[in-house]
């Protein structure tokens, strides 16, 4: 069976590797070094079944041999595109990426591409900060043909793993049907 391959993207700090930490390891540590790019690798049981799983978590450092974003796109079957609640640039970002996953991947024939790009806010905890509501995240999701997440990494242990697990799944059908 092929890996199949998501990559979390999104601006600096949003918390990408805090979320990919929290689902990896069910851990949050509070700061993640980012000095490279990296491929996480996990063996997972979903349905039963076993699954090989690479997660590409960027960096935002310029770095030599770094790869762009629109090959990032075309190696990944999978997109968790992440901002923060209690940062406004940081939607409008998520935003353009999710716009830029559509031009590169899917034509108007993919119409079930929505299974396999969230938009996920992050830093719910930070709520009372909040720059960005929840309705407009749902309606950018809703533009954008994606499935929608409001939640925490530093909170949030079971909803960060059961929105990996999804993704994992949607996106394992989906190539499966390519
Ligand atoms: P990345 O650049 O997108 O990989 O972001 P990091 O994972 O390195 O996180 C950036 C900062 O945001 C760090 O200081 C984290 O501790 C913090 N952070 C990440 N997730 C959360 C969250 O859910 N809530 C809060 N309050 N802080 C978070
Ligand atoms: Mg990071």
């Amino acid at each position: 069976m092929n890996d199949i391959k998501v990559a979390v993207l999104g601006s600096e700090a949003v918390g990408k590797s805090a979320l990919i930490v929290r689902f990896l390891t069910k851990r949050f540590i509070g700061e993640y070094a980012s000095a490279s790019e990296c491929i996480y690798r996990k063996r997972l049981s979903i349905d039963g079944r076993q699954q090989n799983l690479e997660l590409y978590d960027p960096c935002s450092q310029p770095s030599e041999g770094k790869s762009t974003l629109s090959e990032q796109i075309h190696w990944a079957d999978g997109f968790v595109v992440v901002y923060d609640i209690s940062d406004r640039s940081s939607f409008l970002t998520a935003k353009a990426i999710l716009h830029l996953i559509r031009e590169l991947n899917f034509g108007a024939t993919k119409r079930d591409a929505d299974a396999v790009v969230f938009l996920v806010g992050n830093k719910q905890d930070l709520c009372h900060v909040r720059e960005v509501s929840r309705e407009e995240g749902q309606q950018l999701a809703g533009e954008t043909h994606c499935q929608f997440y409001e939640l925490s990494a530093a909170e949030h242990c079971q909803e960060v793993a059961l929105m990996f697990s999804k993704m994992v799944r949607n996106a394992s059908q989906h190539s499966k049907a390519k």
